[in-house]
């Protein structure tokens, strides 16, 4: 097949590139040909198709210019009009012609008429459509005519290649009552005259359910197949020795969550196995991961190895340090910080402490996986917040441990809820933990919705809470557009309510202020000494600071939901009641006040995150993930939930049954797209 170079251009840009694209480039709706109605019988409100003379045809110029012809069957009369219009097409259309048209019947005043048919001339008994007639999503410059004959082209060479021959096998198809394959891809390009044309658009047809499970099962196994390739490698045995574990517990002013409880126990399983852990800790905000994660790091360094834990940023990573230290150091477990302000000799110091292993612990950013950082013998590495880390950077880590044979365990942490179809899917090389339980005591946050013009109001709460000891955040608007504007804002804001609150002592957090003076005015902060933290979403993730209570959050319509949902979750860490004032600025655009709306109505971070997948799907929840796992085009997780359950139950299956159809299986879908169409 030849095709131009400006057409396979085009083409590129519907994202077809091989003959496998081009037939999985599915009509978006249908036009029925296949059936011709008399006029005056023809159904109003959708697409019809009828045929008749034309018995008149004239240009009209009142009420304005306008081409309209009277065209006539046996059962009645219908006006045919033009409002654009070729000189051709008057000449084309002449009384006499046989027409037959396509459109929407409108019965009015002026009897029965039809605005803009597609229209041609047809010969008396000419043969009907016998399949419904795709309409294909396409492109400025690319016809229905040429895409349409590009696909039938395809479908009908299909006996001499293999872009349609069934990949799975006949146990599967009758088990999960699948179409097969050819059929389907035949059916949804040229659906029979009585197929239900709602299942289709619905893609609730039969055809639509064989492509959705394809595309699924693919994601599936490749990602099945990566989680057993991981299973084949090495990892230290880290087994469970109660010593130092016991001691903890015992000495922890709380009792563990029975959740907490639980995923400990999966992860302290995984650990003692001989193969690398890949496990997903999720927890909303608040839900106590921290202590999961010191107790991981007992287990392997009972057991004679090191662990780093790594946070997205400096003030998480600093908290994290001097909470483990507060907890390990009783021990006598020697737990060390690695950050890029460092002092250059201090640095080296500890970087020599980390490759002797006399450092058990190394707490730090992504300072943790430069080159320098030599393990002497990392058993688990911990992710924290893990969705704000790139594939790379992880990757890094890992192999940080892996000088000798083995693979070190690596736990990842994220506090970004993923629901479940989507830990079921995007997910599905991981096992996941949930911590679906808060510690005890927490009083619920209430949130409050309120119009920037009424900031008054928020000055004398702020006034009052301080009054009352406690402690307040007032987080700055995100500038996604300029880190400089963002700060300068930040700057500002801290320097009015300066003014506005003499009285109260005022701290300024950002992104851009050195380590040791951010680490200064967060521990001012938690210490109590600063009232009021004015903050850049810096703060978004981790920090713990259980006295404060109160948090405006401004602009808060420019922010998204699982941001607004972590920001929210730094306050409601203790027992007091606390309270979220959510401030926008009018008038709010649609997406906004739906976000808002969920964010006031729900606490529940998997609930928000269900609902944010909806607003706007799986791109903001796989962050850098989306450039390592194959994406989904057909499917969708909230109405294929059931679809997803039955390919999770088949891709076992034919992995273990089946291993080279899931190797084909896996190429026809995710394989090379470089066979492009010969010219
Ligand atoms: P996350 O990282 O999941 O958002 P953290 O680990 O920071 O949550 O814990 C939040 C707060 O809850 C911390 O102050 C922590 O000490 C406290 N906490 C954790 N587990 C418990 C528990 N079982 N009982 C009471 N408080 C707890
Ligand atoms: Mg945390």
């Amino acid at each position: 097949m030849t095709v131009s170079s400006n057409v396979q251009e085009k083409l590129s840009r519907l994202g077809i590139q091989n003959k496998l694209d081009l037939i999985l480039h599915l009509p978006i709706r249908y036009e029925d040909e296949t059936h011709l109605f008399p006029i005056n019988d023809a159904p109003q409100g959708q697409v019809v198709q009828v045929e008749g003379i034309i018995i008149h045809s004239e240009v009209v110029t009142r009420p304005r210019r306008q081409f309209v012809c009277q065209v006539e069957d046996s059962s009645g009369i219908l006006i045919m009009r033009f409002l654009n219009f070729y000189g051709n097409q008057i000449k084309t259309y002449a009384v006499g012609k046989r027409v037959r048209l396509l459109g929407e019947i409108r019965r009015g005043f002026f009897g029965t008429e039809m605005v803009h048919p597609k229209c041609r001339i047809v010969h008396e008994g000419e043969l009907l459509a016998d399949t419904m007639t795709p309409i294909y999503p396409t492109t400025a410059g690319l016809t229905q005519k040429i895409l349409g004959k590009l696909i039938r082209k395809v479908l009908q060479d299909v006996h001499h290649v293999q872009v349609l021959v069934e990949t799975l096998p006949d146990k599967i198809i009758t088990k999960y009552r699948l179409a097969g394959f050819q059929d389907s891809i035949m059916c949804l390009h040229n659906p029979p005259p009585d197929v239900s044309v709602e299942a289709l658009q619905a893609r609730t047809h039969p055809a639509w359910r064989r492509i959705k499970f394809d595309e699924l099962l693919a994601q599936q196994l490749s990602m099945r197949l990566h989680y057993r390739q991981r299973r084949s490698r090495c990892a230290p045995v880290l087994a469970k020795k109660n010593q130092s574990t016991n001691q903890f517990i015992e000495q922890l002013a709380f009792k563990l969550t029975a959740a907490q409880t639980k995923v400990s126990a999966e992860i302290s399983r995984d650990l003692a196995a001989p193969y690398p852990m890949q496990r997903l800790l999720q927890g909303d905000v608040g839900s106590g991961k921290t202590i999961v994660a010191a107790l991981a790091a007992l287990q392997a360094i009972e057991n004679g190895f090191q662990v780093a834990i790594m946070a997205p940023t400096e003030i998480l990573a600093e908290q994290h340090f001097h909470k483990l230290s507060s907890w390990f150091d009783p021990l006598g477990i020697r737990v060390v910080w690695l950050s890029g302000s460092q002092k250059k000799k201090h640095k080296q110091a500890i970087l020599d402490e980390i490759a002797l292993g006399t450092a058990q612990l190394a707490v730090g950013t992504h300072a943790l996986f430069q080159d320098q950082v030599l393990f002497h013998q990392l058993g688990l590495a911990i992710i924290d917040e893990q969705h704000r880390f790139g594939v790379h950077q992880r990757l890094a880590l890992r192999m940080k441990g892996s000088q000798s044979d083995f693979v070190p365990h690596q736990l990842m942490m994220s506090a970004t809820p993923i629901p479940r179809t989507l830990s079921m899917s995007y997910f599905a090389d991981l096992d996941v933990s949930i911590l679906d339980e808060l510690p005890p005591g927490r009083a619920p946050i209430v949130t409050k919705l309120i119009a920037d013009c009424r900031r008054d109001e928020i000055i004398t709460r702020i006034q009052q809470a301080c009054q009352q000891g406690k402690q307040v955040y007032w987080v700055c608007p995100l500038i996604e557009e300029s880190e400089t504007l963002q700060l300068q804002t930040a700057i500002e804001t801290h320097e009015s309510l300066s003014k506005i609150f003499p009285d109260l002592s005022i701290g300024l957090v950002h992104g851009r202020l050195p380590t040791q003076e951010k680490t200064e005015v967060m521990m001012c902060f938690k210490q109590g000494d600063i009232q009021l933290l004015v903050a850049t979403t810096v703060i978004e993730v981790g920090v713990d600071v259980p006295n404060a209570s109160l948090m405006v959050i401004e602009n808060a319509e420019r922010m998204g939901l699982s941001q607004l949902h972590q920001l929210r979750g730094r306050v409601g860490r203790g027992s007091e009641a606390s309270i979220c004032i959510l401030m926008f600025q009018q008038p709010l655009s649609e997406i906004a006040r739906k976000r808002l709306k969920i964010i006031f109505e729900h606490t529940d971070g998997f609930e928000i995150a269900r609902q944010d997948l909806q607003l706007r799907g799986p791109g903001e929840f796989l962050g850098a993930r989306q450039s390592g796992v194959p994406m989904l085009r057909f499917a969708d997780l909230e109405q294929d939930d059931e679809l997803l359950t039955a390919v999770q139950a088949a891709a076992d299956e034919i992995l273990n049954d089946y291993p080279e159809l899931a190797q084909r299986h896996i190429e026809r879908w995710l394989g090379d797209k470089t066979e492009y169409l010969r010219v």
